[in-house]
């Protein structure tokens, strides 16, 4: 009897339990409960459905089409006759300059090229400007209005003067000068030289002096040899003690390595966009043609061969076919190039 109670008393307790929890679950439950359960339902449900419903029209996905002005730098602004100037811009095209066009070469940092700057240049504004390629207005959308005026910049030509030199010569050497004919060979070898331009630029960083000494005929200079009007000096000479060690400003490759009859010993590293270092008169060639040279590599040493006057390097660089001065790259690289490079000049 006490038995059959007890399993009355367990059986209503275990009854009460299942009946009365999930009673309370069901009729107790707040109905914004339950309205939360149908939402997160409903919610669910209309992430599968969302693409085909009607959505708000975002910008991203409107049709815009691909302007990109077009940024045009040069540096330095302000330049000399005889000097060069960097020009780097955004997009692939040409530039027109002085009355010339120049090819941009494609560059990590850019598209980029020298400007060369006559050295009878006249104190002027020149407009720098920058027009498409067929391949550049196939390739991008150029938008005509909008970047116009990136498109377009100058710089501004100072007046500078050039010394006179009045050089003293042996007989001999003044009939070196005379023999045209060999002058002429060596001019073929030295545009051969030039004929196959590399695009891409070869150097990097700052480029170096190829040779430290005594700066002894300076850029520029009108040159009266035994007392005629000789010709202008488009190089600088340094002098230094015969078997000096002469090297490379930067990195590039030997396009030319060979004794000619007035430069002497003469070796041209090619450094990509039309840029060539030169280095004449030396003692003894360390490089031949198709060498690839590094920054600081030595390419020969200093001597007097050809003609010249005494142990020195004339040092030479020419930018797209015209030479400039080369102390605008001792110690310098062009993509730092300021506002004004004379400060750097050591007259
Ligand atoms: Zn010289």
């Amino acid at each position: 009897m006490r038995k059959s109670i007890l399993v009355f008393i367990v059986t209503a307790i275990i009854a009460l339990g299942i009946f009365g929890i999930s009673g309370r679950f069901t009729s107790t439950q707040p109905p914004d409960q339950q309205e939360t359960e149908i939402i997160t339902i409903e919610a669910d449900h209309e992430e599968t459905v969302k693409p085909t419903k009607p959505v708000e029209p975002i910008e991203a996905q409107e049709p815009v089409p691909q302007i990109k002005p077009i940024q045009l730098s040069v540096k330095p602004t302000v330049s000399y006759p005889g000097d060069t100037v960097f020009v780097q811009a955004s997009q692939d095209g040409m530039i027109t300059f002085n009355g010339k066009e120049y090819k941009l070469s494609s560059a990590s940092s850019g598209h980029i090229t020298f400007l060369p700057i006559s050295i009878d240049q006249k104190p002027s504004e020149l407009v720098i400007q920058w027009i498409p390629t067929e391949q550049s207005e196939a390739t991008e959308e150029i938008d005509e209005d909008i970047s116009k005026d990136s498109r377009q910049t100058k710089v501004t030509i100072k007046e500078k003067s050039f010394s006179t030199q009045y050089l003293i010569v042996t007989e001999e050497q003044e009939k070196m000068r005379r023999n045209t004919k060999k002058i002429e060979e060596d001019q073929k070898k030295f545009w051969k030289a030039l004929s196959n331009p590399i695009e891409e630029p070869q150097f990097s960083g700052a480029f170096l002096q190829p040779l430290e000494g005594r700066f002894s005929t300076m850029f520029g200079y009108t040159r009266y040899v035994n007392g005629v009007l000789s010709s202008r000096h488009l190089a600088i000479d340094i002098a230094a003690p015969d078997g000096t060690p002469i090297i490379a400003p930067a990195n590039g490759k030997v396009v030319l390595a060979e004794s000619l009859y007035l430069s002497g010993n003469r070796v041209i590293i090619e450094h990509g966009i039309e840029l060539y270092t030169y280095f004449s008169n030396l003692s003894r060639l360390d490089v031949q043609v198709g060498d690839e040279v590094k920054k600081g590599d030595v390419i020969g040493l200093v001597g007097s061969t050809g003609f010249s006057t005494g142990p020195h390097l004339h040092h030479a660089v020419y930018v797209h076919g015209y030479a400039i001065n080369p102390e605008l790259f001792f110690g310098s690289n062009p993509f730092e190039w300021g506002e004004e490079k004379k400060s750097l000049l050591k007259e």
